[in-house]
């Protein structure tokens, strides 16, 4: 089940529904989803679920749900399982011959998509980069020669390394977009080419802080 990923007005009715309803709802973070439960005024079962205990959970919520229970997996905020855990939790129940049900809703990679201008009709979600340059390097020249709209999650401390980069690797004139904060109060969504813009976020700290997504025309 998705959560907002900034504005709480982002979440559906059906996800309002479903985590009224279930017997339990598994989430990455149980201090931070509880603020959100709060807001909705639903009590819920509340179980952590992150990337250290997941395998071994993900057996316990099994049996849970063969035992009748339902189970609703959120993250600390958008898509689970979007760079965010549910992956392991998601393959054994399947595996188990669970039925295992998408509900759509806010995803950063997506909003930002449909607004930046790039093309859209084919896209490649790369993650997060590996925060050693070397790593990063030649994860980007991995795709240096791909045609399609290239999309990166970046953390604010690494953002300025990262489109230095990107800069060097994919050249100067490459366009692309930053979109920072997006359904926030400081929302921004800027294109440029990859020169410009890793010089505009230089140049304002402000740019530098908050939650990002970086897509790079293929
Ligand atoms: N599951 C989430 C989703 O569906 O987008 C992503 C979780 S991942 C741990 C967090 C990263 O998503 C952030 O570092 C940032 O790159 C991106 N992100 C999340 N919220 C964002 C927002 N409001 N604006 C821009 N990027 C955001």
């Amino acid at each position: 089940v998705p959560t907002p990923i900034g504005n709480l007005a982002d979440i559906t009715q059906r996800a309002i529904d479903i985590l009224a309803m279930v017997d339990v709802v598994a989430a990455e973070d149980t201090r931070h989803s509880s603020v959100l439960l709060n807001h909705l005024q639903i009590k819920a079962n509340l179980l952590a679920l992150h990337d250290h205990n997941e395998q071994q959970r993900a057996d316990a919520l099994i049996a849970r749900v063969q035992q009748g229970q339902s189970v609703a997996l959120i993250s600390d905020a958008g898509t689970p399982l979007i760079s965010d855990p549910g992956f392991h939790l998601v393959r054994a129940a399947r595996a188990a011959g669970i039925r295992v049900v998408p509900v759509p809703g806010a995803c950063a990679l997506i909003a930002a998509l449909s607004a930046a201008g790039l093309p859209s009709d084919r896209f490649s979600f790369e993650g997060f980069l590996p925060a050693k340059a070397v790593g990063r390097r030649s994860r980007l020249e991995q795709v240096r020669e791909d045609g399609r709209t290239l999309i990166y999650y970046e953390a604010p401390h690494r953002l300025l390394e990262s489109l230095a980069d990107m800069r060097d690797v994919f050249g100067a004139d490459r366009q692309a977009v930053l979109g920072r904060e997006l359904t926030k109060t400081f929302e921004t969504l800027k294109g440029l080419p990859l020169g410009e813009l890793h010089d505009w976020v230089a140049a304002d700290s402000n740019q530098q802080r908050g939650e990002c997504v970086i897509l790079i025309a293929g």
